[in-house]
Order: structure tokens, then C-alpha cells, then sequence
């Protein structure tokens, strides 16, 4: 090593042990870097580089961000995915032999965000640890450290495990130093995460109160995970860490990340963004803690029908309690995020503006629970019993903190008076002293005679006496001391000022040290009650999601959904949730849809743009909004309970995976094939089209028949193949629908109905015709379509066949009036002729 200075030896020292870090490294009032992290910095962060002699033979690179201003440069690094290495003085320079002492106080990383800009208020944000067992389970423990919240299960495979990463969006993935390289590879591309080391050791007493509860060995290693990698990157007791929560996957209806995607539960596929999300829909949540739970219900819709049932019960009450839900509403505007707030004071970064909105969320809560106590639901009177209001932590801050304290907690103004003898004190001699001083400009110029004579501070000199060149002869000799010559002005101190100076300026920085002192003690003691205000959270943040359940299906005129334990899903004057906020109510076309038993698959056809998979993705959804606890958007709803639901539409999103299309459609259908039992919903979109027609024909095919013969689920099913409607006569289970289109006025109207029967397998020829290309060419169109449909006799035989005697019956269980969603044909000839007359076409522009 070449001769470098004691400080570039410390750094090297230190950085040693943070090589995957940029190290901050605290000089005076700048954080430095040094070498290559100063090189990379200099990049990342668009800052000068420069260089410093550091004793070698070689200057050495270096750049600094100024203290004060670290945080946005942190957040940007950090946001880019890297770590930060917070090296501070540990001891007064003043004090210290040879170099400062630096330590490390903090290594902050993506997955422990505590605050910033990184930090949504509506999302958590998860620090993952995980572990891979020899028997192919994972252990999979996470926490939210800026809430407290850890989870913690154990998953049967690594399909299983992947879909449950998708679905926590960790933004950083801790697993043992001797991972497989591929694996970790894998972890970094797939989920966009930070991956760290962290490997297990010994388990400490201080995690019983997280995890006391964790029997299972596997389990208990991969939390220790997590909560070593915690320790030693935070460096300090983690108070706020709530106790694991332990879950199984199969406690929540699965679906994966694709069919979340497709369904554009939490952001849609285009635009990436909350916006036209289901979530953006259902969200009229007001607090942070709230918007926070919603996206996690979402994630996770029950399949336990008496805690669904449990929610629906409230939302019913909420619903009908117009006035008491706003009232709710109105006083839960007031409440912060309680459950970060309670982090930070944890954490030991909570500021006094911090305590004060935590004490003016408190004050709101004892109207809360009134309000909630007094609804008409033994469940409410339950929550309203969590709502704590903390009053003896509300009088502690009222007496202590002042109403509008300033950001800094080292600059006083905190503290009310009258909360500590001492500080009043300093206080009163502060006060004193300075009233002493306002006197004094006045009885020195009646002293003097000197009407100009000023008395001033400033913060070299102190406090002083100014006279003009003027009335300089004026100035009493002797009493007088002189200090400062101006251009036109003399200045002068007396023994008197300065003596008041002196105490003013002890009590002023005894009285801020004081300050800060009392600050931390309230802090710690508001620390106290952490676990209480966790349950408080928790209470709030389940009111507001039930509250804006309510909301939404009271404005949206939704219906509380009934389930039945007949696999009967019967959906009247169903809509699409989103498809109807955006395109009003008026111009929605709502749709039935009517399976059983009996009726377990829909084959839809359709022209593009007629509506199939809007009405897929509406039968999805309100069986999704059904199980999270939400009315649902119909005039009436019957549902099974969904162990499962896949869906497979639309194709733009996978593109840029660099697997094919259809490649991705067949894995998806795999997934759907191998997962899905008889208590799943399926949405398969246009299977097959990916590849040569009567390839993708027979695929279709074969999926079709597979999942009615052997798995049962309740499939909708949408495809352009026409030939595929004869699987009617051979499948008992299966019955056609189609989105309806007519001609008006030699234009196409998409009328966006779901009506009983295939639809009419020459709409691209109408297309073509109504396209206005010559009439010869749609004639010449028409004999081969004609031809074709001679050279496959099975499916022309199936075409003119009679119905099967059971798929008549299946009329019957149809309740649901208006357009026969859904609903079996009767082909009867002037039925038929009708939907013949209808021109179907794709929109041409
Ligand atoms: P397809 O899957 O048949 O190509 P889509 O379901 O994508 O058709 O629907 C095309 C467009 O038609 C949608 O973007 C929507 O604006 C409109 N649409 C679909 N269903 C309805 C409906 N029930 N009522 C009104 N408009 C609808």
C-alpha cells in the first residue's frame, strides 16, 4: 500500500468492509468519497470529480455532496439500485488525538427505506430474505421496516415462491453467500431487486418478541435471515418490528403474476401506470395505512367465505350508513400514517413535527370510535374497541411540544414552556437578559444625549453600542470601551452589556441542548407505545379500506355478491368496472353470465372489438372484487368461491421478455392446465393464434377438451376458429356465445351483447364487403370459404347437427332476464336467419 495519510488509511479501513457500497464518508461538512466509488459516484450522481493529495505518489480521485443536502444524492443511488454506507465522526474533532474516529452508523439499502422519495405512501416496501431447502421448499421471510410489518411462510416450490416475489415487489432479495451464481442471476433480472449476503447465525434473545411464536426450524432460519441482515445494516434496536405474522399461500385465492397483469388489477399493461387499474377504481381510501392495506386485500382476495362474509357485513352497514361514513371520512383525512410515524420514532428519526402529527392522528381517534361504536354490527363494536386513542400519549405531547416546531430538533423552539423547571429557567434569563438590552438604547441616549446612539448584535462582536462620527465627542469617556471603527461609526461594548451578553448566550445554548435532551426522553417514551399505536394502524387502516368499499359501491351502484356452494356463478346486468367508470354509465352495455355444473365452459366468438374479452375480464373481476370483500358491479351476483384464477389475454407485454409469444402463451396455458382444479376460473383469450392456423386450431382444440374432460374449471374461452363452435354437439359441458354486431346503415354497430350461439362465421367477409373491395373478389371469397368448409366434412356434419337433448336443458337454469348472456341457443331457422342478416365487421378506419 502506498504511504497514504492516517485519514485515507481509516477510509481504506472502513471501505473494506462495505465493498458493495458507495461509502459517504463524513469530512467536516461534506460526505466524501474516495477512488473508484468517487469515479462512479461522480457518473451516477452528475457531480464534479476531483482529486486529492492523499500522501501516495498518485492524487486520488475523490468527489463530495455537501451534509445538508446528502439525502436527494442518497435517494438517487439508492433508487438506481446501489447501497450507501454512512461513515460518520464519531468523536468531537476538537477532542480527538491524530484522526477523527468514523464509524458506520447506517448502511442504507433498497430494501430498508426508512424515508424519502423512494418511499410511496401507498406501498410498501419490502426487504425479502430467502432461503432453499434440499426438499425444493423456500423459506420466505419479509418487512416493511419503515411499518414494522414481518410476514413469514413457507412455499412447496420455486414456481410458488417466484409468483409470491411478484407479488410483494421486493425491492431487495437477502439469501445465504453460498447461493448458486445462476440462481442469484435469475433473482437480479426477474424481480428487478438488489440481491445482498447475509448468512445465519446465532439467534438472539431480542427477536423472541418478532418471532418467539416461529417453531418451524426452516421457517426460524430464514427470518433469522432477515433479521441479522436487519441488525447489521441498520445497526441499532428495532423496536417496531410487529410480530411475524405466519401465512400459507392457499389461505388467499392464487393467481399469478400474469393473470394480475392481464387483468390490470393493480396497474395497467400499457401505460404501467395505478391509473384504469382496478385498484385506481376501488381506491377511496384517505390515509396512507389505508391505501396501503387495499393494495395488500387486492393482492390477496379470501377464500374463506366467513371472513369474507365478515367484510361484506361491514360494507353492507357502511354502505347504508350515508352520514357516519362521512363523518368517518372526514375525520380520517386528519389521521397521518401512524404506522410509519410509529417506525420513526423507533427508528430514532422522528423529528418533533413528527410527534405533533402523531398527536393531532390521536386526538382524531376517540370520534372515530364513537362513530364506529355506534353502527349497527357486533363486527364494528369489535373494531371500535382497537381504535385506542393513547390518551395518556396525547397528554404527554399537548403538554410538551410545541404546536408548530421547526424541522431541525438541535435548534430549540420545541418545547412548550411550562413543561420543565430547568428550561424556563434558562428561559426567563434569556428573556431578561434581552428585555435588559431593549432598555438600554433608550437610557443610554438620555445618558449621553445622543438622540442617534443605537444599540445591535452582530455575530462577531455580540452585542454593541453604535454612535456616529458625529456625536462621537458625546461618548462618555471611561464607560465607554471601544470595538469595531466603521466608515461612519463607532461601536463600543460596555461591562454591563457584555456581562448580560454572557448570560443570555449561556442560557440560549443551555437552555437549545436542554431542549434536545427533553425532546429524546419524550421520544423514548413515546416509544412505549409502539405496539399499542401498531394495532391502532392496523384498526385504522381497516376501517378506511371498508369505508372506501363502500363508498365506491355506493356511488357505483354495485350489489353485495351471495356464494354458492353449487359452483353456480350467475352474473345479472354484470359490468366491467373500469370499462363503466370510464366510459359512463350510459354507454355501458351490461352483460349476464350464467355457468353451473352443467355449464361449465363459454366458447365466445366475435368479431375484434366486440367486447369478448371486456366481458372475460368483468366475470374475473367481480369474482375477484367478490373475494377481497367489495360489492360487486352487477343488478344481481351469485359466485362460487375461486381457489384459482388464470388468465391468458393479450400478448403486447411479453415481448420484451424475449420468449416468443406464443412460447409464453403455451407456458401460460401449462400453468393453467397443471394448477387449476375444479374451483377455478379460467380466461383463456384467442389460445392458439400464435402460430399456423390449423396448428393453433388443434392446440385450441385439445386445451378446450383437456380442461373440460379432466379439470372442470369454470373456462371462458374466446377464439376466432369458427370450427371450434361444433365442439358444442361433442363437449356436454360447452356452450357458444358471442359478442353481437349488426348493420346499421351499411356501418357496423359492435353492440357490445353477449348473446346465446356462435356468431356468424363469415363476419371477415362482411368486413371485406362493407371495406367496399370488389364485389368479384368478395364472390370469389365466399365459393372458397364454401369449398373449405366441404373438404372438412366432421365439423360441417357437426355444424348442421342437432343440439344434444341436455343442452336444451341447460335453458333452464338461466335466471337471469335481458340479453341471454350466455344463454343456449335455439336455432330455431328464423333465429338464424336473423343473426345472418347482422354484418359483423372489425372496425376499419
Ligand atoms: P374484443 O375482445 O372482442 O376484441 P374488447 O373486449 O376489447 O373486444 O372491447 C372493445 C371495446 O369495446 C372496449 O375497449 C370497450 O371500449 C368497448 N366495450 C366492450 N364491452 C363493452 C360494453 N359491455 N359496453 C360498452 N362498451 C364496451
Amino acid at each position: 500500500m502506498p504511504s497514504y495519510t492516517p485519514m485515507i488509511q481509516q477510509y481504506l479501513h472502513i471501505k473494506a468492509q462495505y465493498p458493495d457500497a458507495f461509502l459517504f464518508f463524513r469530512l467536516g461538512d461534506f460526505y466524501e468519497l474516495f477512488f473508484d466509488d468517487a469515479i462512479k459516484a461522480a457518473q451516477e450522481l452528475e457531480i464534479t470529480l476531483t482529486s486529492r493529495d492523499a500522501g501516495g505518489d498518485e492524487r486520488v480521485p475523490m468527489c463530495g455532496v455537501p451534509y445538508h443536502s446528502a439525502q436527494g444524492y442518497i435517494e438517487q443511488l439508492i433508487e438506481k439500485g446501489y447501497k450507501v454506507a454512512i461513515c460518520e465522526q464519531v468523536e468531537d474533532p476538537k477532542a480527538a488525538k491524530g484522526v477523527v474516529r468514523r464509524e458506520v452508523v447506517q448502511l442504507i439499502t433498497p430494501g430498508t427505506l426508512m424515508e424519502g422519495k423512494g418511499l410511496s405512501d401507498k406501498e410498501n416496501c419490502y426487504l425479502a430474505a430467502l432461503t432453499p431447502f434440499a426438499d425444493g421448499t423456500y423459506g420466505l421471510a419479509y418487512a416493511d421496516l419503515s411499518t414494522g410489518e414481518v410476514r413469514l411462510t413457507l412455499l412447496s416450490s420455486w414456481e410458488e415462491t417466484a409468483n409470491e416475489l411478484h407479488a410483494i415487489r421486493a425491492r431487495e432479495l437477502v439469501v445465504s453467500s453460498d447461493s448458486d451464481d445462476g440462481w442469484v442471476r435469475e433473482l437480479k433480472e426477474r424481480f428487478a431487486a438488489t440481491v445482498s449476503y447475509e448468512d445465519e447465525a446465532a439467534w438472539r434473545d431480542e427477536w423472541d418478541r418478532v418471532a418467539g411464536h416461529v417453531g418451524q426450524e426452516k421457517l426460524r432460519s430464514t427470518l433469522a435471515r432477515l433479521l441479522h441482515y436487519l441488525v447489521r445494516t441498520q445497526k441499532r434496536r428495532l423496536d417496531h418490528l410487529q410480530p411475524a405474522e405466519l401465512y400459507q399461500v392457499d389461505q388467499y385465492m392464487k393467481m399469478d403474476r400474469h393473470s394480475k397483469q392481464h387483468l390490470e388489477l393493480v396497474e395497467t399493461v400499457r401505460l404501467k401506470g395505478r391509473k384504469g387499474s382496478l385498484l385506481w377504481l376501488l381506491d377511496e381510501t384517505v390515509t396512507a395505512m389505508g391505501g396501503r392495506l387495499l393494495k395488500q386485500w387486492l393482492d390477496r382476495p379470501l377464500v374463506n367465505r366467513e371472513e369474507i362474509e365478515r367484510r361484506l357485513d361491514f360494507v353492507e352497514t357502511l354502505k347504508a350508513a350515508y352520514f357516519e361514513r362521512q363523518e368517518l371520512r372526514s375525520g380520517l383525512r386528519s389521521v397521518y400514517d401512524i404506522e410509519r410515524l410509529a417506525g420513526r420514532i423507533s427508528y430514532g428519526n422522528a423529528n418533533a413535527r413528527d410527534l405533533v402529527q402523531l398527536k393531532k392522528s390521536l386526538l382524531e381517534v376517540p370520534a372515530l370510535r364513537r362513530t364506529v361504536g355506534a353502527l349497527p354490527l357486533s363486527e364494528a363494536g369489535r373494531l371500535a374497541e382497537r381504535l385506542d386513542p393513547c390518551e395518556e400519549l396525547v397528554e404527554l405531547l399537548e403538554r410538551s411540544i410545541q404546536e408548530q416546531p421547526p424541522l431541525s430538533v438541535k435548534e430549540g423552539n420545541i418545547i412548550k414552556d411550562g413543561y420543565d423547571q430547568r428550561l424556563d429557567r434558562y428561559r426567563d434569563a434569556s428573556r431578561n437578559g434581552k428585555a435588559w438590552i431593549a432598555e438600554l438604547e433608550a437610557k443610554e441616549r438620555e445618558a449621553t444625549g445622543i438622540k442617534s446612539l443605537k444599540v445591535g448584535y452582530n455575530r462577531v462582536f455580540g452585542y454593541y453600542i453604535e454612535v456616529t462620527k458625529p456625536n462621537l465627542p458625546l461618548v462618555p469617556e471611561g464607560r465607554y470601551e471601544r470595538k469595531q471603527t466603521l466608515a461612519n461609526a463607532e461601536r463600543f461594548i460596555t461591562p454591563e452589556l457584555k456581562e448580560k451578553e454572557a448570560l443570555i448566550l449561556e442560557a440560549e445554548e443551555k437552555s437549545i441542548e436542554l431542549e434536545y435532551e427533553l425532546f429524546v426522553a419524550i421520544r423514548e417514551q413515546a416509544k412505549q407505545y409502539i405496539p399499542r399505536l401498531q394495532t391502532l394502524a392496523k384498526a385504522i387502516a381497516e376501517l378506511d379500506v371498508l369505508q372506501s368499499f363502500a363508498a365506491v359501491s355506493d356511488e357505483r351502484r354495485y350489489v353485495r355478491p351471495q356464494f354458492s356452494t353449487e359452483r353456480v356463478l350467475a352474473i345479472q346486468g354484470g359490468r366491467h368496472p373500469v370499462v363503466e367508470k370510464v366510459l359512463g354509465t350510459q354507454t355501458y352495455v351490461p352483460n349476464d353470465c350464467y355457468m353451473d355444473r352443467e355449464r361449465e365452459m363459454l366458447l365466445i366468438t366475435g368479431p375484434n372489438m366486440a367486447g369478448k374479452s371486456t366481458y372475460m375480464r368483468q366475470v374475473a373481476l367481480t369474482a375477484i372484487m367478490a373475494q377481497i370483500g367489495c360489492f360487486v358491479p352487477a343488478e344481481r351476483a351469485v359466485l362460487p368461491i375461486f381457489d384459482q384464477v388464470f388468465t391468458r389475454i393479450g400478448a403486447a407485454d411479453d415481448l420484451a421478455a424475449g420468449q416468443s409469444t406464443f412460447m409464453v402463451e403455451m407456458l401460460e396455458a401449462r400453468h393453467a392446465i397443471v394448477h387449476a382444479t375444479q374451483n377455478s376460473l379460467i380466461l383463456f383469450d384467442e389460445i392458439g393464434r400464435g402460430t399456423s392456423t390449423y396448428d393453433g386450431m388443434a392446440l385450441a382444440q385439445a386445451i378446450i377438451e383437456y380442461i373440460h374432460d379432466r379439470i372442470g374449471a369454470k373456462t371462458l374461452f374466446s377464439t376466432h376458429y369458427h370450427e371450434l363452435t361444433a365442439l358444442e354437439e361433442t363437449l356436454p359441458r360447452l356452450v357458444n356465445v358471442h359478442a353481437r354486431a349488426v348493420e346499421e346503415n351499411g356501418k357496423v354497430v359492435f353492440l357490445h351483447q353477449i348473446a346465446a350461439g356462435a356468431a356468424d362465421k363469415s363476419y371477415g367477409i362482411h368486413v371485406a364487403e362493407l371495406a367496399g373491395l370488389p364485389s368479384s373478389l368478395i364472390e370469389r371469397a365466399r365459393c372458397l370459404l364454401a369449398e373449405w368448409e366441404q373438404s372438412t366434412p366432421k365439423r360441417e356434419a357437426a355444424e348442421s347437427s342437432v343440439r344434444s337433448p341436455q343442452a336444451d336443458e341447460e335453458d333452464a337454469p338461466a335466471k337471469t332476464g335481458g340479453q341471454a348472456g350466455g344463454r343456449p341457443p335455439s336455432r330455431a331457422a328464423g333465429e338464424r336467419k336473423e343473426r345472418e342478416r347482422e354484418t359483423v365487421v372489425e372496425q376499419l378506419t
